[in-house]
């Protein structure tokens, strides 16, 4: 009790009050002053970090509402080829044009540096498959063990996991479709630019069948292909907004179904 009573006199000596009278009024001071940002007070304050000043530099382009203006979707298949790929991304980049590869995992594993560069200048990634057999030739866990095979070659080699299938050939049956988890792309402009491999035909044939929601399907392994691409967009530009697969269809994450146009 004694040492209690001491204690008490001790706190209660006039330079111990002061000292504490300055103490309380620094904290009063700390809480309440506007200008100093407290740990509560943190969330409101924007914070600017490397990563921050980068994304606000990033322009991004408006998105196209695909149900008012008229869009068209090219995509190209069977690549990456080291020979022709790199020819159709200049132009594309020319026409400041972003459009859909469906990419071989065979080629994809012997391109890998190829398929960072398909994504790195903005175009959608799908997956056709790792070996381009028929689909329908193939048993379900052959289907299954082929997307996946072509699926991890792609994410392997750097570019995001692909949401699109289209299968080899457009070889789609029901038994096919129950086995792929993907959403699968077919077309409904098909130039056959495999057949005769002469640009002028296969331009011709896009002008000349192209429609608002088409999906138009090429190959970016022919040297005609690849020549037929500036003239083509060079017309298209006219009428068309030239879209991903994902933009003209609107496409939600995990849709299920099988898609040949909007
Ligand atoms: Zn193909």
């Amino acid at each position: 009790m004694v040492r209690l009573r001491e204690q008490y006199k001790k706190l209660a000596r006039p330079q111990t009050v002061v000292s504490l009278f300055v103490v309380a009024v620094m904290i009063g001071g700390w809480f309440w002053s506007p200008q100093i940002i407290r740990p509560s007070r943190a969330a409101d304050v924007p914070i600017i970090t490397p990563l921050a000043q980068h994304v606000q530099s990033v322009t991004f382009n408006v998105p196209v509402d695909c149900s008012k203006v008229p869009c068209l979707a090219l995509t190209f298949d069977d690549g990456p080829s080291p020979a022709i790929t790199p020819q159709v991304l200049d132009i594309l980049d020319k026409h400041n044009v972003k459009v859909t590869f469906f990419l071989i995992g065979l080629h994809v594993a012997d391109n890998p540096a190829l398929v960072r560069e398909i994504h790195v200048r903005g175009h959608e990634i799908g997956n056709h498959s790792w070996s381009h057999r028929k689909f329908s030739e193939l048993s379900p866990n052959q289907i299954e063990k082929d997307i996946a095979k072509a699926q991890y070659a792609i994410t392997s080699a750097g570019a995001p996991a692909p949401r699109l299938f289209r299968a080899p050939y457009g070889d789609v049956n029901a038994m096919v479709r129950s086995h792929v988890s993907m959403t699968v792309v077919s077309w409904n402009v098909d130039p056959e630019d495999w057949r005769d491999r002469k640009a002028d035909k296969v331009v011709e044939h896009v002008l000349s069948t192209a429609k608002p929601g088409a999906i138009i399907d090429l190959h970016d392994i022919y040297q005609s292909t690849a020549d037929a691409l500036d003239p083509m967009l060079t017309e298209l530009e006219k009428t068309y907004q030239l879209v991903t697969v994902s933009e003209l269809l609107s496409l939600p994450s995990g849709q299920p179904g099988i898609f040949y146009g909007r």
